[in-house]
């Protein structure tokens, strides 16, 4: 039987998240550190702190990485409510790609790698971006027509590809919040290689509220030791379906808020606006 009365937590966090998102996130839509491809990332951390002041950083995920642990319909909620802002899920370290990135690290990474990247990335300490469609012929409805390769040589896989509207990569943000070196910066990660991994241009879209903007990024024998490869070689289109599937569904969750307050926008103006009498 399906249960469809509201939880006491549920009730308490919308109201929380709803709070903040008024009183916190609005203000901040007017801030000059948001540019066409999004906000900076001294942006990002300054909300993201007081959202840890305010027990809403990433809510969604296990207590054990920060957050409360929440059930997918407590999610929904949660994300419709802070969605109200465009910069609310930012806000709150529950935005794409990060949080559906989350979503599948406490699924299939080992602990080893939760200490090292899940972490940091709950805490917003770090970003992420999850790279699957490519131009051309290549992988998007159907991520099955990945061109890409990851070839195996040593302890290591070689990867080369091309990707497109993969949001997150702006070069500018990458010394501070990314552990991958930007092209032509020397290397402190012993994960990649430098050179390997470059944003070749940042995509112009209509939305300005996503850290890092969309980008097309080139990958060019990036290497990636055995170790850091996600839960088992040749797995990877099971595991996209782990991450995809709630991810559209959040995605849906963020949007409702924001729909909501354009509706509210709509509604204030409507009552406000006085038509100019008809001339005679
Ligand atoms: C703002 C934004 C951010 C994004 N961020 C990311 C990201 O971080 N990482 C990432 O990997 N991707 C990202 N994407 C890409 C997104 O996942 C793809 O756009 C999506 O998967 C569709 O792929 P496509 O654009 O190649 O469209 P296509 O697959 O070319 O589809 C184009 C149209 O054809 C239709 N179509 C496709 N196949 C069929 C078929 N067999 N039968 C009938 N109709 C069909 C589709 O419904 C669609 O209307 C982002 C996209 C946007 C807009």
């Amino acid at each position: 039987m399906i249960e469809l009365a509201r939880g006491q937590r549920e009730l308490e966090l919308e109201e929380r998240t709803a709070r903040f998102i008024r009183e916190v996130v609005i203000p901040y839509e007017k801030d000059p550190r948001i540019d066409h491809h999004g906000p900076t990332d001294e942006l990002r951390r300054e909300m993201q702190a007081k959202a840890r002041a305010a027990g809403l950083l990433a809510p969604q995920v296990e207590p054990e990485w920060g957050g409360y642990g929440l059930t997918h319909r407590e999610t929904a909620t949660v994300l419709r409510a802070c969605g109200y802002s465009m910069l609310g899920p930012v806000a709150m370290n529950c935005m794409a790609p990060d949080e559906g990135n989350m979503h599948i690290f406490q699924k299939v990474m080992t602990p080893a790698q939760k200490e090292r990247w899940l972490r940091p990335l709950a805490a917003g300490e770090i970003r992420s971006a999850f790279m699957m469609t490519e131009p051309d012929e290549g992988a998007g409805s159907d991520p099955s027509m990945m061109t890409t390769t990851a070839r195996l040589e040593g302890d290591q896989w070689v990867i080369n590809g091309r990707k497109w509207l993969i949001t997150g990569p702006k070069a500018r943000d990458w010394p501070s919040s990314w552990r991958a070196p930007a092209a032509g910066r020397p290397c402190s990660c012993p994960t990649w290689t430098c050179r390997a991994f470059t944003s070749i241009r940042t995509l112009d879209t209509i939305d300005r509220s996503m850290p890092g903007g969309h980008a097309v990024v080139s990958l060019k024998d990036v290497r990636v030791p055995v170790s850091q490869v996600l839960g088992e070689v040749d797995l990877g289109f099971k595991y996209a379906q782990i991450r995809l599937a709630p991810a559209r569904l959040t995605h849906c969750m963020r949007w409702w808020g924001s729909a909501k307050r354009a509706h509210d926008i709509a509604i204030g103006y409507a009552c406000q606006r006085r038509a100019p009498s008809a001339s005679r």
